[in-house]
Parts: C-alpha cells; structure tokens; sequence
C-alpha cells in the first residue's frame, strides 16, 4: 500500500473567540480517528486562517498550537472576506499535502461527512462535494434565501453545485491547477467544477452554530450571489441585450401610437403617459448601466493584478514537503 495521504483541514475563521475552543477539539478528535483509521498520514494538520479577526481569534489560534502539533494557524493581514480567507488557507496547504477539505469553524457543517469524503478520495475522486441535505435547523426564512440563491445563480450561468457551499475535499492535484486561475474575484464553489477531474458528492445535515452569528445576513448573500453570477458568467448582459430590445420594440409602436392619434387630432396633455415612460425607461436603463458599469469595474480590478490575500503570520515555520516524508520514513 503506497503512502497515506496527508490531510489538511483548513478552517476560516473571523471573530470566532465564542466558538474557537469548542469546535477545535472537535477536529482535533476527527483527525486522529481518521489517522487511527489509518485512511490519512499522521502528519495531517488543522489550518486556521485567521480572517483578520478583531477579537481573541488569533490569541486562541496560537495558543492552540502550543498544544497540539496537529493544530496550526496563518493569519491574514486585515479581513479579507470568507472566500479569500479560504483561498489563502487553500494555497498554504497545497505543497505541504495531498487533499484538503475546507469547512467551517462554527460546527454547522457536519465533521462527521469527512470519512466519506476522505473514502471518495481513496477510491479515485479529486473534489468531493458536501452538499445539505437537510436545512431543517435554519430558519425557514433563510432555507428560503439560501436555496433561492442557488437556483438565482444558475439561471444567471453560474453553474454550481445545489446547496454546496465551502465544506469540500480537493486533492493537491487539483489546487495545483486551481493556482493557475488567477482570478481576483473570486467564488470558489463556482470555479471548482471548472478545473475538471473525477468528482462526487456526500449529503450531510446542516447544524445549528455552536456559538455566535451568522456573518451572512441576506445583504451579503445578495451580494454574494450577485458577485458570484458576474464572476462567472456574462449572462446578465445578454438578458439586457433582449431585455432592451423588447422595451425598444414597445417604444416604437408607443411612438407610431402616438404620431397616429397626434394626426388624428385627438391630443391631449399627455402628462401622466410621459412621466411613466421617462420614469420606466431612466429605471431600466440605470439598473442596464450599473449592472454593465459592475463587469467594467471588475475588468478593472483584475487588470490590476492585485494579491489575493496576504499573510502577515505563521504558528508554524513553512517546511519542503520531502522533509515531512522523510520524517515519516524515519518512523
Ligand atoms: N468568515 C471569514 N471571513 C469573513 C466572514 C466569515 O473567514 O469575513 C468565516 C467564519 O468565521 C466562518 C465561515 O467564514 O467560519 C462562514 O461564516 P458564517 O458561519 O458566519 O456564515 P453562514 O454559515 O451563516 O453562511
Ligand atoms: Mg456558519
């Protein structure tokens, strides 16, 4: 049997201090069961990405890697946002491993589903999906926004999986190939399934979180879903396209209508019809222009080539993948 596959957990974390020292341990246990499984090397790690937290997160990240050598933590510079924050945690582990899994640090998304995960990975799949089965511990409010946000997205072109969101296995293989999207807008669950190779799903419960809030109130999953369909697709500017030639249309048989009765001598002060039409059409044509204005702005972001994230600190020393092997040839 070749060598185990050396699992890193990365974990993004943004004033988490209410939840941090319950969930830790809860993946600490994971793994070791995993490493007793012997389904994973002994050398798996737990990734915190800090996010920039403004309260005790980092203080307990470090602290927790005082403790255990499983646990290590890198911390971004300022918040960043959940997506960068993984993509940051992502691109750390992928020289230093073989598979990750993302997840949350707020015990929503099930721990348990990892075997199953981990199992895909040993019987060939390079990305397995966590998908919820269940939202029946959301509020029927946020089940409703959630699961209308992705059938929303892939109307809009975005393809993605059916509630899927950041709780997924990706092998190194794929990260390494996933390093080539330079992308600054990024939206992960999107731009997975564009890297391709052999994938597959597991179905899990969604928990309640352990402590704290929710980060991701509608205005954000708005703004998510909004920033995930114009990272992904052009499709909005097509439906202007028809959109706007459907209105035009209208407008030229308002026109004749109009010359016609005009003609016909029956004028009247046609006020309320041109505010509705001056009304209708300036709306139209702001929500075309911002939507528009949106892909020019980020056509100006990513020629910028800014960096997508930024490590200000490291629990852990950057080590060359061989000494890690070599260590456990040693054994
Ligand atoms: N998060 C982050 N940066 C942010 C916001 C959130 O790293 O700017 C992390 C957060 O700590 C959590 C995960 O992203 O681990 C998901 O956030 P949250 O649980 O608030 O979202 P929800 O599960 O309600 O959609
Ligand atoms: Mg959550």
């Amino acid at each position: 049997m070749g060598a185990k596959p050396i699992l890193w957990i990365v974990i993004p974390c943004y004033n988490e201090e209410e939840v941090l020292n319950t969930s830790a341990p809860l993946f600490l246990e994971k793994i070791n069961a995993l490493i007793k499984a012997e389904k994973i090397s002994k050398n798996s790690r737990i990734l915190f990405v800090n996010d920039g937290s403004k309260d005790k997160t980092w203080d307990i990240i470090t602290e927790l890697s005082g403790k255990d050598e499983h646990y290590i933590g890198i911390s971004q510079s300022r918040n960043r946002g959940h997506q960068n924050a993984v993509l940051a945690g992502l691109m750390e582990a992928k020289d230093n491993c073989d598979i990750t899994i993302s997840i949350d640090c707020d015990g929503q998304d099930d721990i348990n589903a990892m075997d199953a995960m981990v199992d895909e990975y040993l019987n060939g799949c390079e990305i397995v999906y966590g998908v919820r089965s269940k939202r029946s511990t959301d509020t029927a409010f946020k089940r409703m926004t959630a699961e209308g946000f992705y059938k929303v997205m892939n109307l809009m072109g975005a393809e993605v999986v059916f509630n899927h969101a950041d709780y997924r296995l990706v092998s190194s293989l794929v990260l390494n190939h996933f390093a080539d999207y330079h992308e600054v807008n990024i939206f992960l669950r999107g731009m997975f399934p564009l890297v391709g190779f052999k994938s597959t799903s597991v179905y899990y419960e969604r928990h309640e979180r352990i402590a704290g809030e929710s980060h991701y109130p509608l205005r954000k999953m708005i703004a998510l879903a909004y920033d995930g369909i114009t990272s992904m697709s052009v499709k909005p500017i097509n439906f202007i396209t028809g959109f706007g030639a459907v209105v035009g249309l209208m407008g030229f048989i308002g026109v004749l209508w109009a010359v016609i009765t005009s003609l016909a001598g029956n004028t009247v002060a046609g006020w309320a019809s041109i505010v509705c039409i001056v009304c209708f059409l300036g709306g139209i044509q702001l929500l075309s222009l911002g939507i528009i204005g949106g892909y020019v702005g980020k056509t100006y972001m990513e020629t910028k080539q800014r960096p997508r994230y930024i490590i200000s600190h490291r629990t852990w020393e950057k080590t060359e993948r061989h000494y890690i092997e070599e260590d456990e040839k040693n054994e």
